[in-house]
């Protein structure tokens, strides 16, 4: 089995010891997923749990958000802070009334012209709303390749690296890219994490290229005791 193959495996396989559950991976309808996204944004997952279902609750529709006052959509997502997203998903739900019939398309090229839609969210859309095995990329994502297969971008900003990407698509197990995605974000929020990752009960370490750095150089500077552990 190759490396990146095993990478897959494995993540899937131990996806369920850590898997985190919220109200969005619950719902399958688009519109939700999208709104969640765009919440989920440079944001604490807590907090948007607690927003989102009250959200979803109060504005079921493209319709019901698009008429929804800006002043009071504010209030309702104030606890998220970037107080220009209530203008971003109101301007969205006008969007999607008006191009797309109040759905969210399955098209990756229309999803782009969302207002601060970017590759991140409509691929997020496109693989937990519509099921399309697409790759998701984010800082936390790429530090998890770059600790396990020492992969470095050359771009000053390598979430915008075409080659992270590919590399990223190439890894999306074939009909099983929610799960994938998923637990690839849950595995780097809970045990590759970006401070003290968890190395030692970690089921990835035994091909992992930081793992075997840090034995080596614990080891070294160790010498004369026999202890090894995670610098
Ligand atoms: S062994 Fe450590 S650095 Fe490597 S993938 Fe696992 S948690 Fe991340």
């Amino acid at each position: 089995m190759t490396k990146e193959k095993l990478f897959a495996t494995k993540l899937c396989l131990h996806y369920k010891n850590y898997r985190r559950n919220f109200p969005w991976r619950k719902t399958k309808n688009p519109f939700y997923i999208l709104i969640s996204e765009i919440m989920l944004q440079k944001t604490d997952a807590r907090k948007v749990s607690e927003v989102f279902p009250h959200f979803i609750a109060k504005y079921s529709s493209p319709h019901a958000l698009s008429i929804a006052r800006l002043s009071i959509l504010r209030k309702d997502i104030f606890l998220l802070g970037i107080h220009d997203r209530a203008n971003r998903l109101k301007k969205i739900s006008k969007i999607l009334i008006a191009k797309f019939n109040g759905h969210v398309p399955k098209e990756k090229d229309k999803l782009l012209t969302l207002k601060g839609v970017g590759d991140y969210i409509t691929n997020a859309v496109l693989c937990f709303a519509f099921n399309k095995d697409v790759p998701i990329v984010d800082a936390n994502v790429i530090r998890v390749f770059e600790r396990f297969f020492s992969l470095k971008s050359k771009k000053l900003r390598p979430r915008t690296d075409k080659l992270i990407w590919q590399f990223a698509g190439d890894l999306v197990p074939k009909g099983n890219g929610k799960e994938y995605n998923r637990a690839i974000l849950d595995f780097a929020a809970l045990i590759c994490t970006a401070i003290n990752p968890s190395c030692l009960r970690c089921h990835l370490s035994k091909k992992c290229d930081y793992f075997a750095t840090s034995l080596i150089i614990s080891s070294t500077k160790a010498s004369g005791s026999k202890k090894l552990s995670i610098t």
